[in-house]
């Protein structure tokens, strides 16, 4: 039975989580964010306490719109529920990977599931999924399919621009140099995987690695993380929702 709810207002997609009382998942929504958020949440609450059957369950929020939930009982940072959810999820700690629309987080996590150390990335879009989503709109490619896209790929373009922007004229005019778009999109996933190995670099890492929000979809992301960490990703099963997890279950505790 349904007993809390954690909502992660992202700033490209909201996502919630619904459990029960032995934290497993009972319902689970993800959809893009809207430019009115507060409707939005407002409606989203009210559709996920209909399908669990429960009106008054607890609520959690966390995400770049967290304060724009009225119905949260407690607001909390995206740092606190992504450790707290995938630490529940995986049972264990280590160094997890959040690369989201517009920000991207690298936190380590104790074996007890306390942070130790994280850094985090909201100021440049560059190593972000939005640099992915923008080639991919430019390319007219769906951004689900990029990243086999660029597993594919013979070869590899180096595309030196680190800031989006740039990156998207350099890109246009590869292509219209006549380069192949796989090769393009191959050297778009390395820059943004050099630019999170940075990150990884500045924390305490400790093993294993993990990999969530949004960006944990993309094939390539997860196989060039390995390639250039030399360690193996533990993936949770639902990467997208951790945030909306960990709320759900401070929701619970209380
Ligand atoms: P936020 O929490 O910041 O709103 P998310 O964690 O939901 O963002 O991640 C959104 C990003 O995830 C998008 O920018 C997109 O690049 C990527 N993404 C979402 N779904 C997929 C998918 N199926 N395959 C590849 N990438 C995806």
């Amino acid at each position: 039975m349904a007993k809390a709810m954690g909502i992660d207002v992202g700033s490209t997609t909201v996502k919630i989580a619904v459990i029960d009382e032995n934290y497993k998942i009972v319902f689970k929504h993800i959809e893009n964010t809207k430019p009115k958020i507060k409707e939005q949440v407002n409606g989203l609450i009210e559709k996920a306490k209909r399908e669990c059957d429960s009106e008054n369950i607890p609520i959690v929020s966390t995400g770049y719109g967290r304060k724009l939930v009225e119905q949260a009982k407690k607001q909390m940072t995206e740092i606190t529920c992504h450790a707290k959810g995938i630490f529940h999820t995986l049972n264990h700690g280590g160094t997890l990977v959040d690369i989201g629309g517009q920000d991207s987080k690298v936190i380590v996590i104790d074996r007890y599931g306390r942070v130790l150390d994280f850094t985090m990335n909201d100021k440049c879009s560059a190593g972000t999924g939005r640099f992915l989503e923008h080639t991919a709109a430019r390319m007219e490619i769906p951004v689900e399919k990029i990243g086999e896209i660029a597993l594919n790929a013979k070869k590899e373009l180096k595309i030196s621009s680190t800031c989006t922007v740039f990156a998207e004229s350099e890109i246009i005019s590869l292509l219209a140099y006549g380069e192949e778009v796989d090769a393009i999109l191959k050297g778009l996933h390395r820059g943004l995987v050099t630019r999170i190995v940075g990150m990884i670099n500045s924390v305490a890492f400790t093993p294993p690695l993990m990999l969530s929000g949004g960006v944990a979809k993309n094939s390539a992301i997860k196989k060039m993380l390995e390639e250039e960490t030399g360690y193996e990703i533990v993936m949770p099963p639902h990467p997208q929702i951790i945030g909306a997890y960990g709320a759900a279950i401070f929701a619970l505790e209380g």
